[in-house]
């Protein structure tokens, strides 16, 4: 598994959950995507009601689970979690869309792959507050309406442009949710450093954050295993040489580039001479699902200015030529 990977599994959920900052206040960065939220759910419960739904859009790693639970927090509610890809059939949503308390926030990750008769049930749920329970089948079934409790929708999809109009209309609210800066990486460093009993001065903050992806998950990550490099061979000491060493060691580099990012732009380079490439045949030259290239790699790759999006395809900037020390071919920019 790559060290700079987005998702995050096995022990490393438990030692995220420890990391979540648990209330708006100390959720670090995203500044106008908290003011929004805040103002949301402040007259949510002046008014005593259940907020409306809401979407969260962006990068795995960004908080949109944190901020989902945060959102429970806030409105002292209870919070049901599941995933798109667990809502296969109808009958998996109406189970829990039928056992929701009065004002429960439900969280669906991934609600973009979520399966169409789900998604179905899910616009009268969100709407009208009812499902329809089919019984029987063929000819003589028949839908029998159940009334369910007011709940608030909390979605999160990592391709917001996927989801049908007709759901992405439902939503009262979306927060598009942006890489964060390097300085708001430091926050999320110091804070982490503080709560795993690490001692981590500036300098390395600094360096960790910069080669994080924009992502604090990934940040997070980079922190526990400089903690190890700088345990075992610096007396624990996280100067700015020593992020650095430990970063080199495992393959991230200075730009934060992981090796999926350098593998694209390698081949983007190199075998399609820096394009425009379609995602697919550059999916395949990687050896990667279209998917992960174009939900991992390419949100950072363009944002770093290294990799542009065109109707024609994709196609490396004069940029991403000296990242990977390389000479564009002379006709490459006009
Ligand atoms: P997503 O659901 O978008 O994939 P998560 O909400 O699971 O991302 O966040 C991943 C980890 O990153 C969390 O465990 C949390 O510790 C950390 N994190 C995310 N956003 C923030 C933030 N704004 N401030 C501090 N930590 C954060």
């Amino acid at each position: 598994r790559d060290l700079v990977s987005p998702d995050a599994e096995g022990e490393e959920s438990q030692i995220e959950a420890a990391l979540r900052p648990k209330r708006l206040g100390e959720f670090i960065g995203q500044a106008r995507v908290r003011e929004q939220l805040s103002l949301v759910l402040e007259s949510a419960l002046r008014r005593g009601r259940s907020p409306d739904h809401m979407l969260m859009s962006g990068s795995p790693g960004l908080g949109k689970t944190t901020l989902a639970m945060i959102i429970a927090a806030e409105l002292s509610a209870p919070l049901r979690i599941t995933s798109g890809p667990a809502l296969e059939r109808a009958g998996d949503l109406a189970a829990i869309l039928s056992t929701l308390a009065e004002g429960e926030v439900l969280f669906i990750d991934e609600i973009h792959r979520m399966a169409r008769p789900a998604e179905e049930m899910l616009y009268l749920a969100m709407e009208d507050f009812r499902v329809d329970i089919v019984v029987g089948k063929g000819p003589g079934a028949t839908a029998i309406p159940l009334d369910i409790a007011t709940f608030t929708l909390v979605g999160a999809t990592t391709r917001a442009g996927l989801l049908p109009a007709p759901l992405r209309d439902r939503f009262g609210f979306t927060a598009h949710m942006d890489f964060y800066q390097v300085e708001e990486l430091e926050q999320v460093l110091h804070r982490s450093a503080r709560l795993l009993g690490v001692t981590l001065p500036g300098e390395g903050a600094h360096e960790i954050a910069r080669r994080s992806r924009g992502t604090p998950r990934i940040a997070n990550r980079l922190l526990r295993r400089v903690r190890d490099f700088a345990d075992v061979r610096a007396g624990g000491v996280i100067d700015r040489d020593i992020a650095s060493a430990a970063l080199n060691l495992y393959e991230v580099d200075a730009e934060g580039l992981d090796r999926l990012d350098r593998a694209v732009l390698d081949a983007l380079l190199r075998k399609f001479g820096g394009g425009p490439v379609g995602l697919s045949t550059l999916a395949v030259a990687v050896g990667e699902e279209p998917e992960t290239v174009e939900v991992v790699a390419e949100p950072f790759l363009v944002r770093q200015g290294l990799l542009a999006r065109t109707p024609r395809g994709r196609v490396a900037t004069a940029a991403a030529w000296h990242h990977l020390g390389m000479t564009p071919p002379p006709d490459a920019f006009g």
